[in-house]
């Protein structure tokens, strides 16, 4: 196994995550939110934040989404699953573990926006805004990181490290 270093604990990221859920709650109320969950890193971040919203009117789904890039400024995107639901005229907030170089949201806002939805909103547990390749921010950002590969807390390397608690720096 690799190294790993404690970057974001366990107590951190649920005081954030409520503060999260308050804001939503602020700007949605109790209009009904269709929740995007970006499988598979955002898995534990949608279960720990939809709990804490006090809007009860919340229907959720998956996306499943690979983005590679390669050396170039180029990239593909791998979209393995798509959303079963119509997002016409209905409220969507995309919910992603971490915001990179920006691939992944940018690809699939613009999916959704295609889809007729009333709003978009973006959510990211974190922001590595020092990779970023394309002009994207999200509307709601847990924490500000450096330049490091993290894992943890639904963030893995291959395939593991998902199942831990906290967020961590990975030494390759
Ligand atoms: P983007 O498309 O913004 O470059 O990257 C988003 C995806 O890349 C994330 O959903 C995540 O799967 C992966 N990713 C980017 N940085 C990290 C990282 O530091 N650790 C892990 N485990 N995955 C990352
Ligand atoms: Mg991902």
């Amino acid at each position: 196994m690799n190294k790993i270093k404690t970057l974001i604990n366990k107590k951190q990221i649920k005081k954030r995550i409520k503060t999260i859920a308050k804001e939503i709650d602020k700007d949605f109320k109790d209009e009904q939110i269709i929740i995007i969950c970006v499988l598979k890193g955002s898995f534990y971040f949608v279960n720990d934040i939809i709990r804490k919203l006090k809007n009860k009117n919340i229907l959720i789904d998956f996306v499943k989404i690979k983005s590679y890039s390669n050396t170039s400024s180029t990239n593909n995107i791998d979209f393995q699953l798509d959303t079963s639901f119509n997002l016409k005229n209905k409220n969507i907030i995309i919910i992603d573990d971490i915001l990179d170089t920006g691939n992944t949201l940018y690809f699939l806002t613009n999916h959704i926006k295609k889809m007729g939805p009333k709003k978009i909103k973006t959510c990211v547990l974190l922001n590595k805004q020092a990779r970023r390749k394309k002009e994207i921010n999200a509307d709601y950002v847990g924490f500000e990181i450096d330049n490091n590969f993290v894992v943890g807390y639904g963030l893995d390397y291959e395939e593991k490290y998902r199942q831990l608690q906290y967020i961590a720096i990975l030494k390759k």
